[in-house]
């Protein structure tokens, strides 16, 4: 089903006149209401009427996150405090959050895109939701909530945390759906099948999972595991929250942008210069609509490429690749750049392994040292009769897991493997890589 028909399948040329007439106006509201970005533009000698075409775009400054930390909390809002009807933080590790806010109409709109992104993951209006995602500033569960309401579902707030519970209410409730992490989402199916509880008896037929990037090994495990349709989300806070981009169940290759509301471009992690459609880099954000928190040029840290050929399932709209990971997670190993992500794709390969990891980077040394922790399959361990540290098989499963990284990351690498449940299970966003202390 495609939610908004006539925007979701717009001609581009459509499009480009609605995302220019947009950027122009919300270039007059900045500059009239944010002296961050008056002074920006300011520098940059540029006035909203200088924009002539998309192609103006990168002529504008970009911003970053620590201009959005530097501002903490209010100084970027476009509105009125009184105008603001919700906050929401970024789930920043270190120091202050990321604050935003939206107005009523920014409300309306999130809960539109999310809306079209839930019709898009194959959600019919009348079906029960499942919203495993955290509720609270973390934008994850209040955005589902939302768009699953504007599109005519029933909302099961269960928020994150408390497995077994979980379960209770999918066996009981029986929804259509379940949106959450990726790596809960694995949590709950590895919790169910310990507890004997089999995919059919819950029934789910769809996953709408998100907020950490996975790759399609994991997408594979988790459909197994659940029995569902694991589609892909796209978002953060910044931006608007989830509902940025969406998969469509028809194709899931790459993610729908939702560029009526938020112009992409993808640049050059290093230099900032504008790459060309379907080459790897930083992707960026352009708000187009939003009153509250509109950004120009945001730089997301999120590493992806975009496409803009058409798509099996008829919408128009540009899609993305799946995020590679954050900029700022990339591992820089013995001259080696890698993302955990790319690690992950190479061991949910190794059939021996369960889909469980954890990265651990020692710094102690002249060149830092990466060690990769996991965890035998289930398989393995029924057909050992249980684990055991000393098992001559482990010594080998270790080799062959380093060959496999080596020879398709080049990346040098000491193998762990721990016993059954050693690798920390995740609730909500999982925890990838740990620095050695
Ligand atoms: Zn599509």
């Amino acid at each position: 089903m495609i939610w908004d028909l006539p925007v979701e399948t717009a001609p581009r040329e459509t499009l480009e006149a609605l995302q220019l007439e947009r950027l122009r106006r919300t270039l007059e509201w900045i500059r009239e209401r944010v002296p961050f970005y008056r002074a920006r533009l300011g520098e940059a000698g540029l006035a909203p009427s200088d924009l002539r075409s998309l192609q103006d775009l990168p002529r504008l400054p970009f911003t970053r996150k620590a201009d959005v930390r530097d501002h903490y909390p209010f100084g970027l809002f476009a509105v009125p405090r009184e105008q603001v009807t919700r906050i929401h933080a970024s789930s920043g590790t270190r120091g202050k959050p990321a604050v935003v806010g939206y107005t009523r109409q920014d409300l309306e709109i999130w809960s539109e895109v999310m809306a079209r992104g839930l019709a898009a993951a194959g959600a019919h209006p009348g079906e029960i939701l499942h919203v495993a995602y955290g509720y609270g500033l973390f934008t994850g569960g209040l955005g589902f909530h939302y768009g699953a309401e504007r599109l005519g579902l029933t909302v099961i707030p269960a928020s994150s945390g408390n497995t077994l519970r979980q379960i209770m209410l999918l066996q009981d409730f029986r929804p259509r759906g379940l949106a959450c992490t990726p790596s809960f989402a694995l949590h709950i199916g590895e919790a169910m099948r310990e507890a004997g509880i089999k995919a059919e008896a819950i029934g789910l037929r769809y996953g709408l999972f998100g907020a950490e990037p996975w790759s399609e090994g994991m997408r594979r495990e988790i459909e197994a595991v659940l029995g569902l349709t694991a589609v892909d989300f796209y978002g953060l806070s910044e931006v608007i929250g989830p509902g940025v981009a969406a998969e469509c169940a028809e194709a899931r290759d790459g993610l729908h942008i939702n560029e009526d509301h938020f112009l992409p471009e993808v640049v050059d992690p290093a230099s900032g210069e504008p790459l060309p459609p379907g080459t790897e880099g930083e992707l960026v954000f352009t708000t187009l609509s939003k009153e509250a928190f509109p950004l120009i040029r945001y730089r997301t840290g999120d590493i992806s490429a975009l496409y803009p050929g058409p798509c099996r399932c008829g919408r128009t709209l540009v899609r993305m690749a799946r995020v590679k990971g954050r900029a700022d997670d990339m591992l820089i190993i013995r001259g080696v750049n890698v993302y955990p992500s790319q690690v992950e794709a190479v061991l949910l390969e190794v059939q021996e392994l369960a889909p469980h990891y954890q990265l651990v980077v020692d710094r102690s040394g002249t060149l830092p040292r990466l060690e990769v922790q996991v965890e035998p399959a289930e398989s393995l361990l029924r057909a050992w009769g249980g684990w055991r540290e000393d098992r001559p098989e482990l010594a080998r499963l270790r080799e062959t897991v380093a060959a496999r990284l080596k020879a398709a990351l080049a990346l040098t690498t000491e193998v762990r493997i721990l016993p059954p449940k050693g690798v920390p299970r995740s609730e909500g966003k999982a925890v990838r890589v740990l620095e050695k202390p």
